[in-house]
């Protein structure tokens, strides 16, 4: 016995059933050089995001300045070294290029986290961004961000880059954060980085996730959504936390359906302008939809 959970029926997800959306996208990406989280993760809502709809904007995530971390959060799969290498610096202007030439319509960006780089990559993403709004300014663009050690000045460049949505997740509740996260990622810390986006430039929208299943208390859930509020973030995503591989944390519990459905409530009732929360909820989850629907009128 190795103490792992059953999945229960709400995770297993029938085969996909892919739009002409979808389909087209796919067709597109090929030769573009892009490598998307939606398909490197095997993302099961990638037929909802990028299918997109009449009203609807496609939404894809895709992963700047390499494959491998500084760090090593105890929940992420991603590779970790203490140097993974000299950035690319052609990456902003070819992200850029090959997003323009493809056919989404709104675009995360999201990145490993380099405390090996001086500026944690402030500068690399905040270009990329600059390069997007050249290339293709109808293209909406959220970043996920990291929490670049704690230095502001790392988030007022990316915050000054002229994108739409300023992303960094808080991941776990309080308690829960130095047994989840890397020990260099603090709870405050990363409360203090999102204010200091939205003051920096009060125009962004600042977002957040928090993953559910790890041992938290709906008391302690509770307590993350109103400190996030009291940090001015606007939006928010709550998701089941899944074990990627048999070396990372266990799943504690499987938050029922009806169990996000109240957290939903809960964030509505807060003022976060809008909540994504269900079990296969992720942090991009229909991003671009709900950023429609919510912050455009
Ligand atoms: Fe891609 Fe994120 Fe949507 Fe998954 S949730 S398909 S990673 S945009
Ligand atoms: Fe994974 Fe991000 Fe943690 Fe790096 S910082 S290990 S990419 S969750």
């Amino acid at each position: 016995k190795n103490g792992r959970l059953r999945l229960p029926d709400w995770l297993k997800r029938d085969a996909l059933t892919s739009n002409q959306n979808q389909l087209k996208l796919k067709k597109q990406l090929r030769g573009l050089k892009l490598s998307t989280v939606c398909e490197e993760a095997r993302c099961p809502n990638i037929g909802e995001c990028w299918g997109g709809g009449d009203d609807s904007p496609s939404t894809a995530t895709i992963m700047l300045m390499g494959d491998t971390c500084t760090r090593g959060c105890r929940f992420c799969s991603v590779k970790t070294a203490r140097n993974p290498g000299a950035l690319d610096p052609a990456e902003p202007l070819n992200t850029a290029k090959a997003v323009a030439s493809w056919g989404v319509d709104y675009i995360v960006l999201t990145s490993v986290d380099r405390d090996d780089i001086a500026d944690g990559g402030a500068s690399h993403i905040a270009a990329t961004v600059k390069h997007l709004k050249t290339e293709c300014s109808h293209v909406l663009v959220e970043a996920l961000v990291p929490d670049f050690a704690g230095k502001t000045e790392c988030v007022e460049v990316v915050a000054k880059s002229g994108l739409e949505v300023y992303a960094h997740n808080i991941e776990t509740v309080r308690r829960l954060t130095p047994w989840v996260r890397d020990p260099r990622a603090k709870y405050d810390q990363s409360m203090s980085m999102l204010e200091h986006a939205k003051k920096t430039n009060p125009s962004l929208i600042t977002k957040s996730s928090i993953m559910l299943g790890l041992g938290e208390s709906d008391e302690e859930v509770e307590q993350t959504l109103v400190d996030l509020r009291n940090a001015g973030v606007e939006a928010l995503t709550l998701g089941q936390y899944m074990q990627p591989t048999k070396r990372h944390l266990l799943v504690k519990d499987w938050v029922t359906p009806a169990k996000f459905d109240y957290w939903k409530e809960r964030g509505d009732e807060l003022g976060f302008l809008y909540t994504a929360s269900g079990p296969l909820v992720r942090s991009s989850y229909r991003a671009g939809e709900f950023y429609l629907k919510n912050i455009v009128e």
